[in-house]
């Protein structure tokens, strides 16, 4: 199946989206993680994305297309996955029917989470992640040690750039006014579920995966 996790910064997709994805032996497809990675190792993508997302912006579409193009067609791809970030603009949206039907598949479902945005906030400057293997820890999920990844002792947990106040309230005016309308584009294509993102991570994550059974199951 071709799952899209769809929903504002800091509502838990990444998170949520790592343990459906390992469930079911799928891809996890996160374009923020492919975008930092760039960053990180200073590739052309990475210098050409910085700058936006230092600033909460987003990166150009036909970039993010470009990519995802690539990324979907992995051998690790083939039996299904989850997109964490991706389609965040209605081009995109677009662009993903389009790449998916040439190949005769199609986006199987497509899960709404949600949270109050107050919850978001705190949720994000809250957040820490692991530079190994980005998992997030945060008020509901804390790490066994104080600042140390369960899977990665040795490393220190680190907060995105990103995170900063004043770039969440940036990403949070760019989701709802250039992602948010995805929840209506498919609606009308039939394939929205939607789940409530508030609770321990175990109870989502229950609802994540009765939202995904429910959905027409096409391989
Ligand atoms: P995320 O980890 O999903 O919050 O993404 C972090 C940042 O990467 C975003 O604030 C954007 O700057 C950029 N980004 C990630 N995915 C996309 C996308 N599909 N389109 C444009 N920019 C993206």
């Amino acid at each position: 199946m071709r799952v899209v996790l769809l929903g504002p910064p800091g509502v838990g997709k990444g998170t949520q989206g790592r343990r459906l994805a390992s469930e079911r032996g799928w891809a996890l497809i996160s374009t923020g993680e492919m975008l930092r990675e760039a960053v990180t190792k200073e590739t052309p993508l990475g210098l050409e994305a910085r700058r936006r997302m230092d600033k909460g912006e987003l990166v150009p579409d036909d970039v993010m297309i470009g990519l995802m193009r690539e990324r979907t067609k992995e051998p690790d791809a083939a039996e299904g996955f989850v997109l964490d970030g991706f389609p965040r603009t209605v081009p995109q949206a677009d662009a993903l029917e389009k790449m998916l039907k040439e190949r005769g598949q199609q986006v199987d479902a497509v899960v709404s989470l949600n949270v109050a945005e107050d919850d978001l906030v705190q949720r994000l400057s809250a957040r820490w992640e692991c530079p190994v293997c980005q998992r997030a820890y945060g008020a509901t999920a804390a790490p066994k040690q104080r600042g140390r990844c369960d899977d990665h002792p040795e490393t220190e947990l680190v907060q995105r750039v990103d995170d900063a106040p004043e770039t969440v309230l940036r990403r949070l005016d760019v989701y709802r006014r250039q992602t948010e309308p995805l929840v209506e584009y498919y609606r009308t294509l039939g394939k929205l579920r939607e789940v409530s993102g508030t609770g321990s991570v175990e109870d989502v994550f229950a609802s994540l995966r009765r939202a995904v059974n429910g959905a027409p199951a096409r391989s």
